[in-house]
């Protein structure tokens, strides 16, 4: 760089920040404060005033609105229901079969499984159990209709009752496993 291009670089940036120091003279501030005021009032003035817009579009807009209410709403609801439902379910099981007979039992107020009564698996007649005492007692399901022996169980009546029950106490535990699994967020 010789003497004479840094004598004009000199020259050029003096214009040029000279001109700068114009541009900011010229600015007035009170006028930009008004015209700021102004773009206020005219946008206040935009939200309060009516458009007209197609139905169409209305009808969307407003669905859309609608729509992001109503999904977290549902999703709440449902999940709601959902527990609701696996806490119902273990009181509207009453009835199964084991052992190739159906049985069915009650609930007591303490959640407890009372009253379980044999049924047959062909003609839903009541049956009565047998019970074959001695030192090894077993309990004969039979149904007096059909006049077959559905189940013999080892033990009296009381001991095959708590047999059931067990089994209906597992199934009641499988099915919570299940609906856990099913309910549990995927990994
Ligand atoms: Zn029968």
């Amino acid at each position: 760089m010789n003497k004479k291009t840094v004598v004009l670089t000199g020259a050029a940036g003096t214009v040029i920040g000279g001109v700068a120091l114009d541009l900011l003279g010229l600015v007035n501030f009170k006028a930009v404060a008004t015209s700021a005021w102004a773009g206020i009032v005219k946008a206040w003035e935009w939200l309060g005033a009516s458009a007209s817009i197609p139905h169409w579009l209305l009808v969307l807009l407003s669905l859309s609105g609608l729509i992001c209410v109503l999904v977290p709403l549902v999703a709440f609801i449902s999940s709601t229901r959902a527990e609701t439902n696996s806490m119902f379910d273990r009181f509207s099981y009453v009835e199964d079969t084991f052992h190739g007979v159906r049985w069915r039992w009650g609930w007591g107020r303490n959640g407890s499984i009372d009253g379980i009564s044999a049924f047959c698996p062909r003609c839903d007649l009541q049956i009565v159990a047998m019970v074959h005492d001695g030192f090894s007692p077993t309990t004969k399901f039979s149904c007096r209709e059909c006049k077959v022996d559905w189940h013999e169980g080892e033990g009296n009546w009381y001991q095959v009752s708590d047999q059931i029950r067990m089994l209906i106490q597992r199934t009641l535990r499988r099915r919570a496993q299940e609906a856990a699994s099913a309910t549990a967020p995927p990994k």
